[in-house]
């Protein structure tokens, strides 16, 4: 699934390629996708709508319309493709927006998603949607201090809870697995656990994994997502039987919360 440093490459080049174009109209090729409004609402009100941002806030892109926001989820396997000129949908293609540049070319944004799980929004009040999310770990809200109080309010296992999109925002299981190595504690440590010490080595592994995959356009991997590079410099995730980059110890891969979680037994002991 794509995480933070995925969808904000995306949202970038999307911008690029979609800023200042006009919605001719919306093909719906499969309804559930769309979450909001009604599928009558959604191409009245998409229709003629200005794209003036491309955004990003967790794992949704925020398309900022004229009077909208349109915020897409790709979940599991949801890819967003431009595609120049008159199109035929293919398999798998959920939603088709044609857009008008202000020189009259025809492109499209179109959301193929073989699985079906990813989601459309359109609204005017998009913190509907997003309100309920944690802090961007890129932000100036995530600090040391906050992350050490925040995990000392839950008792969770650290892992799960660094998952969990109303804990923080933006993470999934690459760059979670990835942020508790360099930090050196065990994914299964006891979030009310962490010492003040770890918070800070914690946080600073987070925006430092998050920035470098940023810099590398993501990583391609097991998805749909073909952009970026980030893959070749994992250190613990999908690694399992290799060698630590830091000590030479075998990668360990254990199943916690139903997610395979890649971890060095030697840099990251539970205390
Ligand atoms: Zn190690």
């Amino acid at each position: 699934m794509p995480e933070l440093p995925e969808v904000e490459s995306i949202a970038r080049k999307l911008k690029t390629q979609l800023l200042g174009k006009t919605i001719q109209e919306a093909r719906l090729h499969w309804p559930r996708t769309l979450v909001f409004p009604t599928a009558r609402k959604f191409s009245r009100w998409i229709k003629g709508q200005v794209v003036k941002d491309v955004t990003r806030r967790a794992k949704y892109f925020i398309l900022r319309l004229s009077d909208f926001s349109l915020l897409i989820h790709l979940r599991m396997s949801g890819d967003l493709l431009i595609k120049e000129g008159k199109i035929k949908p293919e398999k798998h293609d959920r939603l088709i927006l044609s857009l008008l540049s202000a020189d009259n070319r025809l492109s499209n944004l179109v959301f193929n998603d073989t699985r079906k799980f990813g989601r459309v929004w359109l609204t005017a009040s998009p913190e509907d949607v997003l309100g309920k999310l944690g802090p961007e770990p890129l932000s100036r809200a995530f600090t040391p201090g906050w992350l050490h109080t925040a995990l000392h309010n839950k008792h969770r296992l650290l892992k799960p809870l660094l998952l969990d999109q109303t804990f923080l925002a933006g993470l999934g299981n690459i760059y979670a697995d990835e942020s508790l190595h360099l930090a050196k504690i065990h994914p299964l440590a006891a979030s009310d656990s962490v010492t003040v010490d770890q918070a800070q080595a914690l946080h600073d592994a987070i925006r430092k994994v998050l920035k470098e995959g940023i810099r590398r356009n993501g990583a391609s991997f097991d998805w749909v997502y073909r952009g970026g590079e980030y893959q070749n410099y994992f250190r613990v995730y999908d690694r399992a039987g290799k060698p630590c980059p830091v000590c030479g110890t075998n990668i360990e891969r254990i199943i916690v919360g139903q997610r395979s979680t890649h971890f060095c037994p030697t840099c990251q002991m539970l205390s």
